[in-house]
């Protein structure tokens, strides 16, 4: 994809801002869109500062430190809610697995369970949180290409409500543990469908290159279900699963794969008597990070897939069955700001003419990877205050010794903008904390939930004694 070793944008500094369409003026440059920023996000009328969830966030900043990310519980809670209501329609019985690796930790693990949702955990430390959190074994579903012997027994320990089997490996190091402590656990099988999905496109292939799952189109599906029925003592086949992609904004890949994966249904159906009672259909539902993206509406969208897999399993002569799908991003990920700190701002002029304004910020790829890793975009505001300044085109960079730590490659702010603003980007709740790293010995940013007027740490700052107790030297 990319070759330049100093970081995906080096060397395109000559290229003026493509997507970020320049606003009308500075007012619609500070405005907050309430489709991007969390539902409780506004701005003071005296100062322009914004505030979330009733706090301000130079209040946010005096008490805890920058850069923080400030999380709209208000926002989160109501999406969890939301999706709940939305999935499960009377018509179906389904169950909504909020997808852990977007974020997670014990609090929000709790509210998590409080709205009536299950979880979704890929790892033994994602689970250990899970129930740290005093989240029910039988609400846990585990995924994972590569689960440990450890991991899978703390999954047995805590009799984990379905494991996703994803290899052949572990078809027979599940059977063993199962053996071992006596129980037989509920499984699925992952099913990789040749389906692809990104926002508005989807590729559907016969073939699916990729380290999740069983492949349909090669019969490896097949062959895991029968190594799987083989073992009716150790594992208690239920259902399939299958997850075709993230930020996705249409409902055609959807229907792609549940054709595919309801034709499997049949087939086993066929082949041993036996309906299968679950279908997971993953997560992947886009939000709106900038302005061009178009998600769509979850009511919608819950409609749009019950349909879809009515339909197909009419035209098998199935039943219905239970129904599971596991959004991360559509529910963490709009509640969240990240706060910044402007340090230093640099025009740097372009050769093909023309300015860029180099803003760098108190954090970067640390603690917001997606942008280096996918070209991730997002929308970025003065958050301190507001501004008359005419708009110049900048670029949010990071801290750290890298030239790819781009916060945000082409943003418009007011051309006043000056060391010690406060900056916020919208939308990162959804791996950007779950993602973050300790790179150049940077410590994480705090998470802080923030509901009217109140703020109460979710994970605080990290330290560098924190940092320093793995070191042994
Ligand atoms: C990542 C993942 C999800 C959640 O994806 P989102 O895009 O955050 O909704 C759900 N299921 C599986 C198996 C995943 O790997």
């Amino acid at each position: 994809m990319r070759a330049h070793p100093a970081g995906p944008r080096h060397g395109d500094g000559t290229q003026l801002a493509g997507s970020r369409q320049r606003p009308e003026n500075t007012q619609e440059g500070l405005n907050l869109d309430p489709a991007i920023w969390p539902q409780t996000a506004q701005r003071a009328p005296d100062s322009g500062a914004i505030v979330l969830g009733g706090c301000d966030v130079r209040d946010l900043v005096t008490e805890y430190g920058s850069p923080l990310f400030a999380m709209d519980e208000h926002d989160v809670r109501t999406r969890m809610s939301g999706y709940r209501e939305a999935f499960n329609d009377p018509s179906t019985h389904a169950h909504v697995y909020y997808a852990a690796k977007a974020f997670l930790s014990t609090t929000f693990a709790r509210w998590v369970m409080q709205e009536g949702l299950r979880i979704d955990v890929c790892s033994g430390g994602e689970l250990a949180c899970a129930l740290r959190a005093g989240i029910p074994g039988d609400r846990i579903l585990m995924h994972g290409n590569n689960k440990s012997e450890a991991e899978l027994t703390a999954a047995i320990d805590a009799g984990v409500g379905y494991v996703v089997l994803d290899s052949y490996e572990e078809i027979a190091r599940l059977a063993f543990l199962a053996e071992r402590a006596n129980v037989r656990p509920k499984v699925l099988v992952r099913v990789t469908l040749g389906v692809e999905a990104h926002t508005h496109e989807f590729i559907a292939t016969a073939h699916e290159d990729q380290k999740f799952g069983f492949s349909l189109a090669t019969g490896s599906a097949a062959e895991a279900v029968r190594r799987v029925m083989a073992l009716p003592e150790r594992l208690e086949l239920v259902g399939l699963h299958s997850h075709i992609g993230s930020q996705i904004f249409v409902s055609s890949g959807f229907e792609v794969a549940a054709s595919r994966i309801i034709a499997l249904l049949a087939g086993i159906r066929d082949e041993y008597g036996l309906e299968l009672p679950l279908l997971n259909l993953g997560g992947g539902l886009g939000i709106k990070y900038v302005e061009s993206d178009e998600p769509p509406d979850v009511a919608q969208m819950a409609e749009v897939l019950r349909e879809i897999v009515a339909r197909q399993c009419s035209s098998f002569g199935l039943d219905v069955p239970d129904l599971a799908f596991e959004p991360g991003r559509a529910i963490v990920g709009p509640s969240t700001i990240t706060v910044y700190t402007v340090g230093t701002v640099k025009p740097i002029r372009l050769d093909g003419g023309g300015v860029r304004t180099y803003v760098s910020v108190d954090g970067g790829m640390s603690d917001n990877i997606r942008t280096a890793l996918y070209d991730a975009e997002y929308t970025v505001t003065l958050a301190s205050r507001t501004s008359e300044a005419p708009l110049v085109l900048c670029r949010i960079v990071g801290k750290h010794c890298e030239s790819g730590d781009i916060v945000v490659n082409d943003c418009w702010l007011p051309s006043d903008v000056t060391a010690g603003d406060l900056l916020a980007v919208a939308a990162t709740g959804a791996y950007n904390r779950s993602m973050a790293s300790n790179y150049n010995l940077v410590p994480r940013p705090p998470v802080v939930a923030v509901r009217d007027g109140q703020s109460d740490v979710l994970i605080r700052r990290e330290t560098f004694d924190d940092m320093f107790a793995t070191d042994v030297g």
